[in-house]
């Protein structure tokens, strides 16, 4: 009989419920016995479901209070000094300082999970002496074991990946480091081995990414090391993510079984395990079933891919598995009341993915005789939608095929049109902006609820949303910027309210995923193909045009950032999904041309976290993105000014991509990594309008005229003064009224004295 495992299950629960314990704890509603009796209760009810459906291996540790890497630092001791901590188990309130800051000590860095919308917290190594605080995964097990007789499996952040995602030391001091964690990692196993436990996952996605020569190394002298100390103790060295480099390497370890992604990284892992074959000592742990996306599998493709595999590392020494853990979907299909049945019937989120799990075991091990009838539903179900109304636009597709077909360029280079631009607009050197939304005070958000209530009707909410833009275009003159904004007013989320305007999207209403910590996020679905309807930002923007005579900018959501923050389909490429949101803003950017906006701002945040985790792939996700935005941006006349806007600072690798998306001017969250951002222009010259963030807007600290003096000194060293803007790094709707407004009144102030100065 195959044996089916799934690598991890979602913590948040089917209502949210361990979102709502962890900030009832933290907010001191909640005592911290209290606490954990409920987080134990929603871990149990998460194992008991995965028993009930018949997984053989259960994945125990993946449950975690806030985020596994954070628990695996805290279970090493690793806690930064400015936190009081004696030495013993680490108290929740250290755990949680860490996270989540304290009055006295900030937070520790958070980043993103792989190519994953999943924030770790970045362990800070410093100059911490790590010791065993305590055995998570032996408590975990345990508990499995005791409260509902499961033999649990484990799962534990593996070393290599554990110390590749850290900071806070020297790359040469990295066997020190090594040296310091490998004791306890053993000392950890062999309590686990000690404790009758048979298998453990060890978590090595680091292992999709290009490794050095010393990284192979350790790799083998950690698990070398491993495989002599706890020699009963059955290791699956699990990676996920994309297909693993250095495939010889990793099969020649001495563990019992290695857990390849054959969804993400299908074509390279199944490349490599025709060519080079399988070890015969080992077990393969075949990640077959999506865990990151929300669709239904075609099983019987997936029966074909297992039999494959099968024939080369036999049925005996197969597991079918989940691709990871099943932490990036939403919990279950079965909440969702209001989604059409065709769409409903495609989709399997985690609890759906057991039984997907399951059925193929069964399949293999009995012929698909034995699902027969799962099969059939299932191929109707796929069928359907695959047929519907919504994916079979021809309209649109004939009109996205042909707009794709003609090369996305402005009428003239922007050499040209800043010439032109600035005759029009005459703005003074380094012109000031915002990037788009004001504070969404309470007031605010009352207002829309009142509306979405049915208490207010759209008259009273539209009339609402203009008070709002007459007060801010009022303050915007006020300070003295030069280009104002509307102040998104009537968004909640800047991918959901275009989503619900456009045609092919779907909101479930339970669809939520962790993003971090008890922050959890329910993207749009695209399930169809995605068309314009109706105009969907015209009307305020242009009532904010008609309160001023400075420029108002339009602002809109870029097609990679609403397709990066959305579940996809998965029958068309990314390119195609992108190019026909494209096609849709692009009448979207016309209309608001037409209505007289002269300043358009295409917002593109997540462009960069689309960036394949293959070098190689790199370059052509990075073409077709940059091809997508002008597709939307590129019918303006030559006096119409496209802005976009990145935040998340990472983009010194890219700067060649953001140029030749062409926008007339960008603005770039930089203020958290000033230095790095600027060297890299040092090394490369920009040739378009810039405005680098010169304030950190996640803080609501106010800051001082001379902080962003000297970014703006800083910035000018490397950047041609002509096309200098000044702006905050973010929009501002998480912020204070008073502290934006006294924020943007300093930053006005930095500008006149740079002015004077330039
Ligand atoms: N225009 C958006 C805003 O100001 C941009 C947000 C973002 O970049 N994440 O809120
Ligand atoms: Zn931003």
């Amino acid at each position: 009989m195959v044996k089916s495992s799934v690598l991890g299950y979602p913590r948040i629960g089917a209502d949210r419920e361990w979102k709502k314990a962890l900030e009832a704890y933290w907010s001191g509603k909640l005592e911290e016995s209290e606490f954990h009796r409920q987080l134990q209760e929603i871990r149990l009810n998460h194992l008991r479901k995965q028993q009930e459906k018949g997984i053989d291996f259960i994945a125990v540790n993946d449950f975690s209070y806030y985020d596994h890497i954070l628990d695996t630092s805290t279970m090493f001791g690793i806690i930064p000094k400015r936190f009081p901590y004696e030495g013993g188990t680490v108290p929740l309130s250290v755990y949680y300082g860490i996270a989540r800051g304290t009055k006295d000590a900030t937070a520790s860095e958070m980043t993103k999970w792989f190519n994953t919308n999943y924030h770790y917290i970045v362990p800070e190594l410093g100059e911490a002496s790590p010791v065993l605080t305590e055995n998570r995964p032996l408590k975990a097990y345990r508990e499995a074991k005791e409260k509902l007789g499961i033999e649990g499996k484990p799962v534990i952040v593996g070393p290599l990946t554990f110390l590749k995602l850290s900071k806070g030391y020297c790359i040469s001091d990295t066997d020190d480091w090594l040296g310091r964690l490998l004791p306890l990692y053993v000392q950890m196993l062999q309590e686990l081995a000690r404790e009758g436990v048979q298998w453990v996952q060890i978590d090595e996605p680091i292992l999709v990414t290009k490794l050095s020569a010393e990284d192979v190394q350790r790799l083998k002298t950690i698990y070398e090391t491993f495989a002599a100390s706890v020699p009963n103790l059955n290791i699956m060295l699990q990676t996920y993510f994309e297909s693993v480099e250095n495939y010889s390497d990793i099969v020649a370890l001495p563990v019992n079984g290695i857990g390849l992604d054959f969804v993400h990284g299908l074509s390279g892992n199944l490349s490599s395990i025709k060519a080079l074959g399988f070890p015969v000592d080992k077990v393969l742990g075949a990640g077959v079933i999506d865990g990151r996306g929300i669709w239904k599998a075609p099983l019987r493709e997936k029966l074909v891919l297992v039999e494959e595999l099968a024939e080369i590392v036999t049925a005996e020494r197969l597991i079918v598995q989940t691709s990871c853990s099943l932490l990036h979907v939403p919990v279950s299909v079965n909440h969702e009341t209001k989604l059409g049945a065709e769409l409903k019937d495609a989709l399997a989120f985690a609890d759906e993915k057991l039984d997907e799990i399951v059925l193929l075991a069964k399949a293999v091990s009995r012929g698909t005789a034995a699902i027969a009838s799962e099969l059939e539903k299932r191929d109707l179900a796929l069928q359907a939608i695959k047929l519907s109304g919504e994916r079979n636009r021809s309209d649109i597709q004939h009109a996205v095929f042909a707009i794709s077909a003609q090369s996305p360029v402005r009428s003239r280079p922007f050499s040209e049109r800043h010439i032109a631009q600035q005759k029009k607009w005459q703005l003074p050197i380094f012109p000031t902006t915002t990037i788009g939304s004001f504070p969404q005070s309470s007031e605010v958000r009352k207002a829309r609820q009142q509306w979405r209530k049915g208490e207010w009707n759209n008259e009273q909410y539209a009339n609402f949303i203009r008070e709002q833009i007459d007060i801010w275009i009022k303050l915007q003159e006020e300070i003295g910027l030069d280009v104002l904004v509307h102040g998104e007013f009537e968004r909640t989320d800047m991918v959901e309210f275009f989503g619900e305007k456009l045609a092919g999207f779907a909101f479930t209403q339970n669809g939520w995923v962790q993003s971090y910590g008890s922050r959890c996020v329910k993207p749009p679905i695209i399930f169809g193909d995605v068309a314009f309807k109706e105009v969907m930002t015209v009307e305020e923007t242009k009532y904010a045009q008609t309160r001023t005579k400075r420029p108002v900018k339009g602002m809109l959501t870029g097609p990679i950032t609403i397709m990066n923050w959305s579940f996809v389909r998965e029958d068309i490429s990314r390119e195609q999904i992108a190019y026909q949101l494209a096609y849709a803003l692009r009448q979207e950017v016309e209309a608001l041309e037409q209505a007289g906006i002269g300043m358009i701002q295409v917002d593109e945040p997540a462009v960069r976290e689309g960036l394949p985790l293959k070098e190689d792939d790199q370059a052509k996700y990075l073409s077709w993105a940059v091809n997508a935005f002008r597709m939307a941006t590129c019918t303006v006349q030559d006096t119409t000014q496209i802005h976009t806007h990145m935040c998340y600072c990472e983009f010194h690798d890219m700067i060649h991509s953001i140029e030749a998306m062409d926008a007339d001017v960008i603005s770039i969250e930089t203020s958290r990594s000033h230095g790095e951002l600027i060297h890299s222009f040092e090394l490369n010259t920009y040739k378009l309008g810039i405005g680098l963030g010169v304030y950190d807007i996640h803080s609501p600290r106010i800051p001082r005229v001379e902080e962003m003096t000297s970014m703006i000194e800083r910035a000018l060293r490397v950047l041609d003064p002509k096309l200098f803007w000044i702006n905050p790094d973010c929009g501002l709707k998480t912020r204070g009224v008073e502290e934006t407004v006294d924020s943007l009144r300093n930053m006005v102030e930095a500008t006149q004295n740079a002015r004077a100065k330039h």
